[in-house]
Parts: structure tokens; sequence; C-alpha cells
């Protein structure tokens, strides 16, 4: 069966009078499945069981608290630093989206931000952090870039361009300092269209980087077809890159393929000193991660947006700086 972007099929099955009493059950239940199997990405079936019942209201409930949160504060916006390898200086930071329920506590984007994309939300939830994040770079005094994550519907979405042209006007942000990152799913639903947003987004001064290399299609075709500013190798292949030969391996000929085709690599999710080590070793451009710095309000860089300090603090962490 194929799994691409054309006509395909989802099937939800109950069973009477296995799990429902009565045909209006068996149809609430059936349906509850086909939800699940098309969330299960879709050309599936699944059966019905009872626990799905509960986790699709878990679902909705998320789905209602996250309308609210948009109006109700609860949402805000982190950063974490990039950092040039070679010269350890700070070149910018990634902005992250945080929701604090007020119930639940934090919630990891990770799990909100499907729910997001699935309801359309994601659309007013990603023009709030793109306005949140090039505001707040507008005002510091160091010309540092904000990365802001931009999500494959947003990109798809009617006049997307129209809204980053209004967030630059507004904010008065230079665009050569915002960057938005995308994922290679963006690419895979009407590629063609795809291709002429992000050109469009390149002809207003905005960079667009690939994030998550190496998890999805890495496709070689994509990387000919639009000209990233960035690639930014996924954390998986950075963890225990310094003694797994697979790893180390796929970061080498990442970055192989970055240097030829003259695209800047980023490493995501540095944790260690020796991966450091290793990826100043093969000339990483960049590095993001828990070393360098953990996402954190944007009051805790004020001595680096202000411009007095052009490195991070050394702290409880190894300062980051040039060896040998
Ligand atoms: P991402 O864009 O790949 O962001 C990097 C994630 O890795 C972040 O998780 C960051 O906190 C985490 N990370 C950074 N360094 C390390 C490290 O050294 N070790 C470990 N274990 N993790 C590290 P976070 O903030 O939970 O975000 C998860 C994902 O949610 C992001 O992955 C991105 O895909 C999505 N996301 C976050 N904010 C937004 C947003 O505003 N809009 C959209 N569309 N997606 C967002
Ligand atoms: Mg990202
Ligand atoms: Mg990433």
């Amino acid at each position: 069966m194929t799994t691409g972007p054309g006509i395909g099929a989802s099937i939800g099955i109950a069973l009477f009078p296995d799990t429902a009493a009565d045909a209006e059950q068996l149809m609430l239940q059936a349906d509850t499945a086909l939800y699940r199997a098309k969330q299960e990405g879709r050309n599936t079936r699944r059966f019905y069981q009872a626990q799905m019942g509960a986790e699709l209201r878990d679902r909705l409930a998320l789905e209602r608290d996250l309308r609210l949160a948009l109006e109700g504060n609860q949402l805000r916006v982190v950063y974490q630093p990039q950092v040039d390898i070679r010269s350890g200086r700070l070149t910018g930071f990634e902005a992250l989206l945080r929701w604090t329920h007020p119930e639940r506590g934090e919630i990891s984007p990770a799990d909100f931000i499907p729910i997001a994309e699935e309801s359309g939300l994601i659309l007013q939830i990603g023009e709030w952090v793109l306005g949140a994040a090039a505001r707040e770079a507008a005002r510091w005094t160091a010309p540092l870039e904000v990365a802001v994550n931009v999500s494959a519907v947003q990109i798809h979405a009617a006049d997307f361009v129209g809204t980053l042209r209004d967030i630059l006007a507004r904010s008065g942000l230079d665009p050569s300092r915002l960057e938005i990152e995308i994922t290679e799913t963006a690419l895979v639903r009407d590629a063609g269209r795809a291709a002429e947003t992000l050109e469009a987004i390149r002809a207003l001064g905005i960079r667009v980087a690939m994030d998550d290399f190496g998890t999805g299609y890495s496709s070689l075709a994509n990387l000919r077809t639009f000209r990233f500013s960035r690639l930014k190798v996924d954390r998986s292949f950075i963890r225990d890159v310094d003694h797994n030969r697979q790893s180390a391996a796929i970061v080498r000929a990442v970055l192989g393929l970055g240097a030829g085709l003259d695209i800047p690599v980023v490493a995501e999710g540095v944790e260690r000193q020796e991966e450091l080590d290793f990826l100043r070793r093969e000339s990483c451009a960049s590095v993001q991660g828990f070393l360098i710095g953990r996402p954190q309000g944007i009051e805790h860089f004020a001595e680096q947006t202000s411009g007095r300090r052009a490195h991070l603090d050394g702290g409880a962490r190894p300062p980051l700086r040039v060896v040998g």
C-alpha cells in the first residue's frame, strides 16, 4: 500500500456485541477507531478498544485548553543559544514554545504541536510565536539571529508570506536576522507550491533552515531544489557521535554534503564535551545543546542581547573555547 500524498483509505472497526451494546454505540466506536487510524498515519485500519475513547476525550480536552491558552497568557517563548564552534561566539537563538497548563503544568511541544497542527490552531499559535520572537529580537542591541520553528501547515496556508511580511513590518526586525526552521514534511505535500513559498520567503530576506535533518526523507533532491541557509543535524545522530561508528559516519556525511553544497551545518542536542570535540574536529559550523545552554527565558541572556558580552558565561558548564 502506498503512503504517499495521493488518495488513500483509513478504516475504523467496531464489533457488535463485543464492545458495543447498540447501533449508536457501534457507530461512535467505529468513528473513534477511524480517528485513531487517521492519526496513526492513514492508509491503515484500527479496531476499537475501550481505552481509545478515554484517549480521544483527553485529546479533545487538550485541544479545547490549547484554544484558551492563547488568550490566557499560558504560552511563552524560551530561547536556546546557538554558538559558532570556531570562535565560541553566540550567533543567535532558537525560539521554542512552552505551554504551562493551569492544571497539568508544563506540556511538551512534542505533545501539543501535533494537536495544534491537526486542529488548525497552529496557524494562530505559529503567528503568535513568530510575532513574539521578532518583537523580542528587534529590541536587542546586539544583532543576534533568531530561528523560529514553522510547521508544514503554516507553509501551506494561504498567504503565509504575507503573514511574515506583516510581522517584519510590525516588529521592525531586519529580515536577515530571522530564520525559519522547517522539517522535510513541509516539502512532501505539494512540493512545487512549497518551493514557491520558500522562494518568496527567501525573497523577503528571511533564511530557511532544514530542521531534524536525517530523520525524515533526507531527500538529496530537496537540497538541490531549495537553497537552505543551514542544515540542522538531528540530535539522535549527535548523541554518542564520539564513540558510535554509525552516528559518526552519518554526521561526517552530512558535514561533507554541507561543505560541498556550501550550506553550514548546525549540530543539535550537544550534551557532552566529547561530542563537541568531535564536531569541532570535523569542522561543523555551529552547535546547540544542553552543554552550551538550555532553552531559557531571554532575561537569562541579557548580557549577550545587550552586546556587553559576545560569549556565554562559563557558569557551571565548561566555557566554550577554541582549543588547539
Ligand atoms: P526542534 O525544533 O528540533 O527543537 C529542538 C528540541 O531539542 C527542543 O525541544 C530543545 O529543547 C531540545 N534540545 C535542545 N538541546 C538539547 C539537548 O542537548 N538534549 C536534549 N535531550 N534535548 C535538547 P522542545 O523545546 O521540547 O521542542 C520539541 C519540538 O517541538 C521542536 O523540535 C519543534 O519541532 C517543536 N516546536 C517547538 N516550538 C515550536 C514552535 O514554536 N512551532 C512549531 N511549529 N514547532 C515547535
Ligand atoms: Mg527547530
Ligand atoms: Mg530539530
